[in-house]
């Protein structure tokens, strides 16, 4: 069934060994518009059968595509990255239409995944390796990263297209094979990228993707043909996932949830401070792992500060994010809007004080979208739940502290360790912050400090699980086994048994 076919059906499925292939299960999910509210399509949620599909797709391909020399598989990539940008607003398009987010930020989205391709394109360099001559009595050692084999992906739905490109063209650069599952609450782009990737000359069985929920990411977990899982989603999913992966003797990465600060100290300059709050708590609505949502102002700063968030956080546009001046778009779905409104009204139920309120927000015309307006929270205290607690809405939390190292101490003492930021013109503070924060990702007056391709991405503490960061070096480290080879030849080889440890002579 052509790619055409299956959109024409409203029914979104699996790919499979080079082609779409039809759920065997019954069960479908709907897939919304956010921005009007209506049902959009249908995904089929796969069922254990359908993956144990996938990853025997996989397996048959893993010899030859590990096999094919690295350059080969580079130019693959290549012409990915030509096709992807022809199809950018196309892949732009299919995030608004499910996610929901504006159609300037999809596009950045696309970009950003881009970039790993591009990184993805310099594998041959990227896997050579260290050699030593002469070790020692006529031998030689030097390292070979080989890949693992199958390995999966299981991405969150708030970047549809960046995040699974986090991991599969790293992952295929190096010689595995990928089965992905992407989220089920916007799932179409997945297709249209495996399709690109088909069209770019990928062997069939070399990337898959299986819709679904947790019946199908449980039978990823427990395969024995999958070596290694790569995870965004959740805290409490990304534990629960390098739990049970690692008890099935596979290499995991989990990345969780967040919750990430600014940091406004009394000399920052405080125009740029509330732009990079309004576009990092409010951009994505709030559906960013590295969103800002607590601002911890220092000293008198809050005073300031709060009038003209306020202000901003109140008129901003929000609209269907295909339109062309819309600054926000909705949330994904009703549950979620439903459970960020209940976060709003337990920050006022524990006594923060809710300076602008987001909830009831309606888009004329669109009345039944899933929109929640720009929400502020001031003289938030950390033992409160918006404070505690992941909201991934459009809620900015202001947290008032005596000095600097007070903000340090607050964030340190924080469960996630995701981004954080802090704007300020000394260059003694900005110094000091990078060195004493306990988080993954740190921006000196960059609000969203998310790291570039050749870089690696990742949290500490309870937002990431595993050894390894994302793409970049951490990717490739993450995605090879390392091996170590020692070499003589038969006239350097002494003779005799010897019976110390052998040392260099
Ligand atoms: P989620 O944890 O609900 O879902 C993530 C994936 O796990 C999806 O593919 C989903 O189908 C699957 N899943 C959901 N419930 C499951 C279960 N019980 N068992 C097995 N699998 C299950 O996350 P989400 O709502 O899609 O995404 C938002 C979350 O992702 C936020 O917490 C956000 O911070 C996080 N996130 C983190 C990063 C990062 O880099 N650290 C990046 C993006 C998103």
């Amino acid at each position: 069934m052509s790619i055409a076919e299956n959109r024409q059906l409203a029914e979104i499925h699996h790919f499979i060994g080079g082609a779409v292939r039809r759920a065997g299960g019954q069960r479908l999910a709907d897939v919304f518009n956010p921005a009007t509210g209506e049902v959009a399509a249908r995904v089929a949620l796969g069922t254990t059968q359908d993956v144990a599909d996938a990853v025997a797709a996989a397996h048959a391909a893993f010899p030859a595509w590990a096999d094919t020399p690295p350059l080969r598989r580079a130019r693959i990539l290549f012409k990915f990255k030509e096709l992807l940008d022809q199809h950018h607003d196309d892949l732009a398009a299919l995030i608004t239409r499910e996610h929901g987010k504006v159609f300037s930020d999809a596009r950045g989205e696309v970009t950003r995944g881009i970039e790993v391709v591009e990184f993805a394109c310099g594998i041959p360099n990227l896997l050579k390796t260290d050699f030593t001559d002469n070790i020692g009595g006529g031998i030689d050692n030097w390292n070979l990263r080989q890949p693992l084999g199958v390995v999966a992906g299981i991405t969150p739905f708030n970047f549809p297209v960046m995040v699974p490109m986090w991991m599969f063209p790293v992952a295929l650069a190096c010689g595995n094979t990928f089965v992905l599952k992407p989220s089920e609450r916007d799932p179409s782009p997945s297709l249209l990228i495996a399709d690109l990737l088909r069209q770019a000359g990928l062997p069939d069985g070399v990337f898959n993707v299986v819709q679904g929920d947790k019946e199908a990411v449980d039978a990823l977990l427990a395969h024995p043909d999958v070596q290694a899982l790569s995870f965004v989603g959740s805290t409490p999913i990304a534990e629960y996932i390098y739990t049970e992966g690692t008890k099935h003797g596979k290499r995991v990465q989990a990345l969780g949830g967040a919750k990430n600060h600014l940091v406004v100290m009394p000399d920052a300059d405080l125009d740029q401070a509330v732009d990079a709050l309004i576009g990092a708590a409010y951009g994505s609505a709030g559906e960013r792992c590295m969103a800002i949502s607590v601002a911890v102002a220092v000293g008198d700063v809050a005073d300031k500060l709060v009038p003209r968030l306020a202000e901003r956080a109140s008129s901003l546009k929000i609209r269907n994010g295909m339109e062309s001046d819309a600054e926000m778009g909705p949330l994904v779905t009703a549950a979620h809007k439903a459970k960020v409104e209940g976060y709003i009204a337990k920050g006022v139920e524990e006594g923060a004080m809710l300076v602008t309120d987001g909830r009831g927000h309606t888009v004329p015309g669109h009345e039944n979208g899933f929109y929640v307006g720009g929400t502020l929270f001031d003289h938030v205290k950390p033992d409160m739940t918006i404070y505690k607690e992941e909201i991934f809405g459009p809620v900015l939390s202001v947290v008032r502290v005596h000095d600097f190292a007070e903000a340090v101490a607050l964030i340190n003492a924080h469960e996630y360790g995701n981004g954080v930021s802090c704007y300020t013109s000394d260059g003694g503070i900005a110094r000091a912050f990078a060195r004493q924060i306990q988080v993954g990702m740190v921006g000196i007056n960059v609000p969203i400090p998310v790291p570039m391709a050749w870089h690696s991405f990742g949290g500490w503490k309870r937002s990431l699980f595993g050894d390894h960061h994302a793409y970049g070096e951490e990717g490739v480290r993450f995605y090879t086994r390392y091996k170590s080879v020692m070499q003589r030849w038969p006239d350097s080889i002494a003779k005799g048994a010897e019976f110390t440890m052998p040392v260099a002579k």
